[in-house]
């Protein structure tokens, strides 16, 4: 057998460093968590035990022996964690314990703001693992063995938590790991066996493993109930214990908006228990970032990340799936391909969108924290989930020209809007400002027609496929030849433009010709002068940018000047003479309309010579 390597002493990563500092200092009130993590993790390892011996049965002779072991030892001042699970190897310990890979921590650190009283407040909102043993004890040592290894590999790891840890060559008889702490004077309350068993009930409960408490006078004796919460009927669980669980489950100390928690009987054997976050998390715009729901199949363990469940749009849910279906041994392939699985997911999918539904209805101000949170993510669904469109649209949430200030739903437009309106209007903007000042709705405003105001950086490719809601047809008001309600045009042009007023569009259609396909009077506008109109196929402004930013060649198509034949300034166009003159008033006429849309000028520098131009010509 190789020789065991001796003791090495490493120097913790600069972030773990930063943590420890933080959190022995900022942490003070809350010391009691430690134990939660720590039990967490001991949690965690049976767990993936028992997954692990679903391939190699030799590492688990017996599934009743997963269980954890707690000891206090009030003369050595020592608590210990005690798992009977996977166990570390020595390089999978100084990979864990030295460096911050994993995911309640990493996701602590990516939150930092380099601001101490900050970073105080955010370190209570987030499971901060391992480390948090520091705040009570100084001294934290770990043995530790990987249970496909000899009793000879198992390892010690130990450290103070100030800047350095050391690895060296240990003894164990059982696979697993043992976290031993020495607690510091100041935390004796935690040698307390009462008060022990109470976290272990307030924290721990719903763990699917025995948790056994010892002290050197009496045997160890069971303190949880040991059984998976979602196992247990619905009207048994008490509120707290489903927010215990779900910081249990996904780090997140914020509270969950809403869950939902369902036994599904029959043909299909599964519960889920599904959790609405209130916070979305930093990579939610990464749709490859690591997402899904933890996989159980009987009870047993499969994947935290089970991303088949549910759709890409509804990846922000967290919770559980335990399956009494799946084959024990289910892979990514099988999980991919399985029929079942399927038709689960499209249950949960249903089941999610419901689940919403309720909360618009019984909470309106946490659904409003949710639209702020995941609103964008939601919208993903309408190009992704067709079977689903209108139950989401139902449950989107716009700014409008009524309401600038507080969201409204598609029900409620509908069912303020005119009889004789057949349409939904919108207008997609940079920003909801830009929208509720655009040129575009100035018609719809004078006569009182509602309008979405829409701004998220992907409302044109969502809106896209929403082309009706409840039978009424959406348009997008800054595109196409505008019919209002109420007598087809607006009444002003109503009648066929005169002799002169042809002229003045033919002349400017030359002016710009290298910008605009055509020049024709608006029925849109009131106080501007000029705005500029798209295809109605054409791309929008959005989807330009977006494909402009990877790389992709744009069709080459241009839009429409809509001008407002009653506006001062296209009166002062038309009787102006000076042909150079007028290109340049009508270049200006062109950027203002763009300008006043909220959008960016191609060439500003321009601009702003044309005007001074202009200005100095009036005033000479
Ligand atoms: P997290 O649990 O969020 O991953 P922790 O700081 O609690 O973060 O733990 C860090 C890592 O250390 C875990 O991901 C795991 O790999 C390892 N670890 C901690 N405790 C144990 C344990 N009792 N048994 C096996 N591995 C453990
Ligand atoms: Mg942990």
């Amino acid at each position: 057998m190789a020789e065991a390597p001796a003791t090495e002493t490493f120097g913790f990563q600069a972030e773990v460093k930063q943590l420890l500092r933080l959190m022995v200092h900022s942490l003070y009130s809350d010391r009691e968590i430690f134990l939660r993590e720590l039990i967490s993790n001991a949690s965690d390892a049976n767990d993936r035990l028992r997954f692990e011996s679903l391939q190699q049965p030799e590492l688990l002779d017996d599934a009743a022996s997963l269980e954890i072991l707690i000891e206090i030892d009030a003369e050595a001042r020592t608590i210990t964690v005690a798992d009977t699970g996977i166990g570390m190897s020595r390089e999978e310990i100084i990979e864990q314990l030295g460096t911050i890979a994993h995911s309640g921590t990493g996701r602590f650190l990516e939150n930092l703001t380099g601001d101490q009283k900050k970073d105080s407040q955010l370190i209570g909102q987030f499971g901060v693992g391992f480390y948090s043993a520091f705040i009570v004890a100084n001294e934290v040592t770990v043995v530790s063995r990987r249970a496909d290894l000899p009793a000879d590999a198992a390892v010690a790891w130990i450290s103070s938590g100030e800047g350095e840890y050391s690895v060296g060559p240990a003894g164990k008889e059982r696979p697993g790991t043992r976290v031993t702490l020495k607690l510091k004077d100041d935390a004796a309350e935690f040698l307390d066996e009462h008060r022990i068993r109470s976290l272990i009930r307030k924290y721990s409960d719903h763990v699917g493993f025995p948790i056994r408490l010892k002290t050197p006078d009496k045997d160890a004796e069971q303190v949880n109930r040991a059984r998976a919460l979602w196992t247990r009927p619905r009207g048994e669980i008490k509120n707290e214990e489903y927010l215990e669980f779900y910081r249990h489950v996904t780090h997140d100390f914020a509270e969950p908006l809403t869950f939902s928690h369902n036994k599904v009987e029959g043909k299909r054997e599964y519960t889920s228990l599904l959790y609405v976050p209130s916070v979305a998390p930093m990579d939610l715009w990464n749709r490859e970032a690591p997402r899904g729901i933890k996989l159980y199949v009987q009870r047993v363990f499969i994947t935290d990340h089970a991303a088949e469940f549910l759709p890409l749009y509804l990846r922000f849910i967290r919770g559980v799936v335990d399956s009494n279906d799946l084959s024990l041994n289910v892979s990514r392939e099988m999980l991919q391909q399985d029929p079942a699985i399927a038709a689960m997911r499209s249950a949960l999918t249903k089941r999610v969108l419901d689940m919403l539904e309720r909360l618009t209805d019984e909470d309106p101000a946490k659904y409003s924290t949710f639209w702020s949170q995941f609103g964008p993510t939601l919208k993903e669904g309408l190009a992704e989930d067709a079977a689903n469109r209108e139950k989401i649209a139902a449950l989107i949430r716009f700014r409008t020209t009524r309401s600038e200030q507080e969201d409204r739903s598609l029900d409620a437009y509908l069912a303020d809007k005119d009889a004789s309106q057949d349409r939904i209007y919108y207008l997609i903007s940079e920003s909801a400002a830009a929208a509720a000042a655009s040129p575009h709705l100035e018609a719809f405003r004078d006569r009182n027609i509602e309008a979405l105001l829409l701004a998220d950086r992907i409302d044109e490719w969502a809106l896209n496929y929403l082309t009706e809601y409840k039978g009424i047809a959406l348009k997008d008001v800054s595109r196409g030849e505008l019919e209002l309600p109420d007598g087809g045009k607006a009444p002003e042009i109503q009648a066929e433009p005169d002799k002169e007023q042809k002229d003045l569009l033919k002349r400017l259609k030359r002016a710009l010709r290298d910008k605009v396909e055509e020049v024709r009077p608006s029925p849109r506008l009131r106080e501007s002068a000029a705005c500029i109109v798209l295809g109605e196929q054409d791309l929008g402004y959005q989807m330009k940018e977006m494909l402009k930013a990877v790389g992709q060649a744009l069709p080459e198509t241009k839009p429409s000047l809509e001008i407002n034949l009653e506006h001062p300034l296209i009166a002062r166009l038309a009787a102006e003479g000076d042909q150079d003159r007028f290109a340049k008033l009508a270049h200006l006429v062109y950027d203002q309309a763009v300008l006043a849309e909220g959008r960016q000028l191609e060439d500003p520098a321009r601009f702003v010579r044309l005007l001074n131009e202009l200005l100095f010509d009036a005033g000479g």
